[in-house]
Parts: C-alpha cells; sequence; structure tokens
C-alpha cells in the first residue's frame, strides 16, 4: 500500500501514521522527495482498509498496490483451481461443465423430464431451487427439504450431479446430505454469517455474483468462504443490474476474464438470470464459451407457461437440445483454435 500526504501536512502527522501503521506490524519504506511526502506500507496489508486511512489527518492519496483478498488471488496461487465433484466431473483448468434444470423443482415426473434431456445434451449437473429467494413473500417459496430429496433422487436416476441454493446457515446438514454444490444466490453473496458457515463445509460452492457486486466484492465474498477452510468455490457472473431495463440484468461477460488474471478459482456463466429471455439463452451461452467460461448453468423446462418461476427465460428442451449441439462444436473450435 502505497500512502500519499497532503503538500503542507506536518511532521507529527507523517509521525502519527507511521507509528501506529508499524505496532501494527507494517513496515514503512519511505521514497519521499522534496515534492511529495509518500511512504510504502510494507507487509500483509489485506486486514487493512485503505478507506480507514483517510481518518488521519494529512493523507491525501492511499494506493492498494495488493488485492484485498489472498486465498483467492493469482498471486496466491498460479495454477487454476480444478473442482473435482467425482465420476470424472471436474471444473475448472480447462474442465467445462453444464448445468441445468428448472428454476424451481417442481413435480417429480417434470423433473424426470428435465433431467433426461440434460443428460442427453451432455449436461453433467442437474439445477433446482428448493428453497428460493422469491421478491414477493406471496410467490412460490419452493418445496423445501422434499425438494432437495427429489432432486437427489431424480438426477441419481440419470448420473447427474445437483446443485441446489441454500438461503440459511441453519439448512447446511440437508445439503450436505442431498447435494454436490451448494448455490450462494445473488441476494446473499454478501450475506457473511451464510458465507463463514459454508466455509466450515467441505462441499464446493456456486458463488454467485451479487445484483450490483463490483468484481472485487465478488472475490471478497469468495476470500470469506476459503477464509473458513474451505476452498472450493466456484465463481458464477449471472448479470449486474445497471441503467438498462430490456434485458432483466446486464452480462458482465468481461468478468470472466477478470476474475481469471484475478483468481485461479473456476468461473461459470448464468445467462438466464443475466437476459431473463429464453430468446438470448443460446447466443449468451454460445459467446460465453466463446469467452473461455468454465462452465454454464442454464434454466430449461419442458413447459415454459407454466413454469412456477422463471419461465420467461427458461429454455424449452428441445431448445436446450440444439444449443448444446452449437456448444459442443464451438467448444472444440475453441480448443482448435486456442492452441
Ligand atoms: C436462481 O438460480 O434460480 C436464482 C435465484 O439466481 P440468482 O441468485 O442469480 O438471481
Ligand atoms: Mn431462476
Amino acid at each position: 500500500m502505497i500512502i500519499q500526504l497532503k503538500n503542507g501536512a506536518t511532521k507529527d502527522q507523517y509521525n502519527k501514521i507511521t507509528k501506529e501503521l508499524i505496532n501494527k506490524g507494517y513496515e514503512i519504506k519511505d521514497v519521499s522527495s522534496d515534492q511529495v511526502i509518500v511512504f510504502g506500507v510494507i507487509g500483509d496489508t489485506a486486514a487493512l482498509d485503505e478507506r480507514d486511512m483517510y481518518a488521519y489527518e494529512g493523507v491525501f492519496k492511499v494506493t492498494r498496490i495488493q488485492t484485498p483478498f489472498k486465498k483467492a488471488s493469482r498471486s496466491f496461487k498460479k495454477d487454476d483451481t480444478v473442482i473435482d465433484l467425482g465420476d470424472n466431473v471436474k471444473i475448472g483448468g480447462g474442465h467445462f461443465q453444464m448445468m441445468a434444470g428448472p428454476c424451481s423443482v417442481e413435480t417429480e415426473p417434470l423433473l424426470i423430464e428435465t433431467a433426461k434431456a440434460v443428460k442427453e445434451g451432455g449436461g453433467t449437473i442437474l439445477r433446482g431451487g428448493a428453497f428460493k429467494p422469491r421478491t414477493s413473500p406471496y410467490s412460490f417459496q419452493g418445496h423445501g427439504l422434499e425438494g432437495l430429496k427429489m432432486l437427489r433422487r431424480v438426477a441419481n436416476q440419470f448420473d447427474l450431479k445437483v446443485v441446489s441454493e441454500i438461503m440459511a446457515s441453519d439448512d447446511l446438514p440437508h445439503f450436505e446430505s442431498y447435494v454436490d454444490i451448494i448455490q450462494v444466490g445473488a441476494r446473499n453473496m454478501q450475506n457473511f454469517q451464510l458465507l463463514k458457515a459454508l466455509g466450515q463445509s467441505r462441499k464446493p460452492i456456486l458463488l454467485k455474483r451479487g445484483l450490483s457486486a463490483t468484481i472485487e466484492e465478488w472475490l471478497m465474498s469468495a476470500e470469506y468462504i476459503m477464509a473458513g477452510g474451505n476452498e472450493s468455490v466456484i465463481l458464477c457472473e449471472r448479470g449486474i443490474r445497471t441503467f438498462e431495463k430490456y434485458t432483466r440484468n446486464t452480462l458482465d461477460i468481461s468478468s470472466v476474464l477478470a476474475v481469471r488474471e484475478l483468481s485461479h478459482l473456476p468461473v461459470i456463466i448464468d445467462p438466464s438470470h443475466a437476459a431473463g429471455k429464453y430468446s438470448m439463452i443460446e447466443d449468451l451461452s454460445l459467446a460465453s464459451v466463446a469467452v473461455g467460461a468454465d462452465g454454464l448453468i442454464v434454466e430449461i423446462h419442458p413447459q415454459p407457461e407454466i413454469a412456477y418461476s422463471d419461465g420467461a427465460q427458461s429454455l424449452k428442451l428441445d431448445k436446450y437440445l440444439s444449443m448444446m449441439d452449437k456448444i459442443h462444436q464451438l467448444k472444440a473450435l475453441m480448443e482448435r483454435i486456442r492452441k
């Protein structure tokens, strides 16, 4: 961290801030000239918040050099993290996985029909919400534990893995029993109590980007989970809120590239919650493959018109299958031209 003091800052102001930093265990490297008073703060600055430095009188500018996240950062770990779900299903470091399924777990026959298509298209992970974070308390809230059990039963029939969203840490034992990946939804990305609880789990966590979260805030949330000891975090870009209203959210496709530079963690894309429109899902999915995402999570449904939630952004099963055919072709092409 580099701290520049204001023109005319006093010796006392300089001494106060540097002494306190030294007391905290940092080394101060003064690189002042005749024109500017500036010094570097050397050490593990992850515990320092640059905004707090402005509380000291005489501080003009604080510049962070190291990222505020450690375990999630590329400088901490050079090689891509590969998350192994067993049965040769791996995510990250060149391993791409397709997650698909309904927004909400509804009836068993519909889920069976959906899971069959997921498998047929080459998907490996069945998604479905059992505990639903709905904007309205009057909307369908999910089947809860029964929904998780149904997901597991149906996924097992087709040798699929399961991903589902957790909303409260009290439910963690159920998730430990029935799912392979625990999803943290956009609305809970900064539920720090939940993130800490998931840090104690050994299940991989799918961490969605918050509705209006910066990339740094998103990685800081991953750091919460990792700091607790759970280093299996998959990041998921699902669109962020902008001034644009035509789509449900704005898919920040460049965040995949930013995460690659900043972190070793796998990153996937959810085009469904980004676009909010089924007609855009195929092209956004192909764009996600082209940009190098480690996977996709897509909402699909046998009859989107009667879906309990998010029907407008759900692909019909035949559309999913034809999209998957294109995804497989594009993946092969990208592997060839990237070599
Ligand atoms: C979901 O996956 O169904 C969901 C609610 O997603 P998000 O948290 O991205 O809105
Ligand atoms: Mn949904």
